[in-house]
């Protein structure tokens, strides 16, 4: 089989092995980290923003709180301010009986009535009915003590003579209880005064208060409860949002250093291995050591191919000895290192005879033999070659000039061996030249040589001589 059929096979083989090392692949695979970290980013964040709504929503509710107490803190004042008022004024018109101080009470009662829109604007605010129910019950109390202040507003009137049609209707059409009808007017106004600053007043005026006080207080105990209610879905949502955060950081943090070990280190280490042209380590994620095992079997099979090329453009594809061009690359190896060497010019005798009485295909195949028998026979540090059709050379090196007779006798042991074939080939032989030099590959060596071949193929062929001891050469040094 040639040799590069056999390259190939091995350039196949290499590239099964590592789909099956690609099987193996152990590491973190950025691919499913990416989408992980990805998945949880949007949960955490999904669950940042629902905190963030809760907590505007608690914050709403707070405010709301608020306000709803600020609002019921300033409709009990103002309902505690109308009722106050209607007191002062009659107050003041049973001591001085002055009408415009009716006037007013009336105008508080008929006209400005802050007590009523005290409750009227409380309507629009979220207060709970049983706190709207004390202030309900403060103006009920309020209105009650009304009915006392009237009575006292006719007895005054009664009692300085005053006329009654310059009061309101109400007052007008107040009845006097029977035992009252027939007191004096000092009589009545004491009476009057005795309604308005008696213990029975001021109790009548303290239920009121102390109406409006629980429901000041009912109010600052909601908005309290409210307030402690969002408080603490406040805390629990900070809480979340706390650790919603510190798992994003966590994540940040993960993914940074995951780009730089698994991806920008690797990623370096990679850009110097291409320029080194070298294999590339198997580090870093799954993708990166899958990419490294990709990258080192195209580097393989690369490799091979160039091998294969330079042993193809080095050897001789039919006898598998280095060729003509790789020769000449020893001789300026030679040249340059001047170690002591034989060079051997062989030719086969008589080949175009086997060639055209046997065919090509023998040919071929007498040639194959005696290459392998070069071959077999020199040191592996030696170099044989196929220089031409039936021409071949050989390299002999870390050699002195007396082991010529070595080499000589090698070469009649392959002629032996080609005279007499036990393969069914027709018998062949070969004509030697030899030439020895002590530093490395001068200039007329390979001539020299090849004289030495003419002289052999001059004298009957099949044998082997060296330049050195040609008679012509003998002849020249004497
Ligand atoms: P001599 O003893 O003088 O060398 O005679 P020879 O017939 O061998 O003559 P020569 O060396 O000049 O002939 C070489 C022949 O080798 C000529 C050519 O047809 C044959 N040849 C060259 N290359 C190949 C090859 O690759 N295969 C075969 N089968 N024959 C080749
Ligand atoms: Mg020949």
């Amino acid at each position: 089989m040639p040799l590069y059929y056999c390259l190939e096979n091995d350039i196949e083989g290499a590239e099964n092995m590592s789909e099956n090392g690609k099987d193996k692949i152990r590491g973190i695979r950025i691919r499913t980290v990416s989408y992980t970290m990805i998945f949880l980013s949007i949960v955490l964040y999904l669950v940042l923003l629902y905190a963030t709504r809760q907590v505007s929503n608690e914050y709403e509710v707070v405010v709301a709180a608020t306000d709803d107490y600020i609002m019921c803190d300033a409709q009990a004042a103002q309902l505690a301010q109308g009722s106050n008022y209607l007191t002062e004024q009659i107050q003041l018109y049973v001591v001085t009986a002055k009408p415009e101080y009716v006037h007013n009470y009336f105008e508080e009662v008929n006209v400005a009535k802050r007590r009523e829109h005290a409750l009227k604007e409380l309507e629009q605010y979220n207060v709970h009915p049983e706190t709207h129910r004390f202030l309900e019950e403060a103006l009920a109390r309020s209105n009650q003590l009304m009915e006392r202040e009237i009575y006292a507003i006719k007895l005054t009137a009664l009692a300085q003579g005053a006329d009654l049609q310059e009061f309101s209707e109400t007052v007008q059409k107040t009845v006097l209880k029977r035992e009252d009808e027939n007191l004096t007017p000092e009589e009545m106004q004491e009476k009057a005064r005795q309604m308005i600053f008696g213990i029975g007043y001021q109790e009548a005026k303290a239920l009121i208060m102390s109406s409006i006080d629980y429901f000041v207080n009912d109010a600052v105990s909601n908005t309290y409860k409210n307030q402690q209610s969002s408080f603490s879905t406040l805390n629990e949502t900070i809480i979340w949002s706390k650790v919603c955060l510190s798992i994003l950081f966590l994540l940040n943090l993960i993914t940074f250093a995951m780009i730089i070990l698994l991806i920008i280190k690797p990623l370096q280490l990679y850009i110097n291995c291409i320029k080194d042209e070298k294999r590339l380590e198997i580090i870093g994620s799954y993708e990166f050591k899958y990419l490294a095992l990709t990258y080192n079997d195209i580097y393989e099979v690369k490799a091979s191919h160039e091998a294969m090329l330079r042993r193809k453009a080095e050897h001789d594809a039919l006898t598998g000895l280095i060729n003509r061009g790789a020769f000449e690359q020893m001789k300026q190896l030679f040249t340059a290192n001047p170690v002591p060497l034989i060079l051997l010019v062989i030719d086969v005798d008589k080949f175009k005879f086997i060639n055209d009485g046997f065919g090509h295909e023998v040919g071929d195949r007498i040639l194959k033999k005696v290459a392998d028998a070069l071959k077999n026979s020199f040191r592996s540090g030696d170099y044989p070659a196929r220089i031409g059709g039936d021409e071949f050379a050989v390299i002999v090196i870390d050699v002195n000039e007396s082991e010529k007779d070595v080499i000589q006798r090698k070469m009649e042991k392959i002629n032996r061996m080609l005279m007499n074939p036990a393969d069914g080939l027709p018998p062949v032989s070969l004509s030697v030249g030899g030439a020895f030099s002590k530093r490395g590959f001068v200039d007329d060596l390979y001539a020299c040589a090849d004289r030495a071949l003419y002289a052999v193929k001059e004298n009957g062929r099949c044998g082997c001589r060296f330049y050195e001891d040609l008679d012509e050469r003998k002849n020249t040094a004497q």
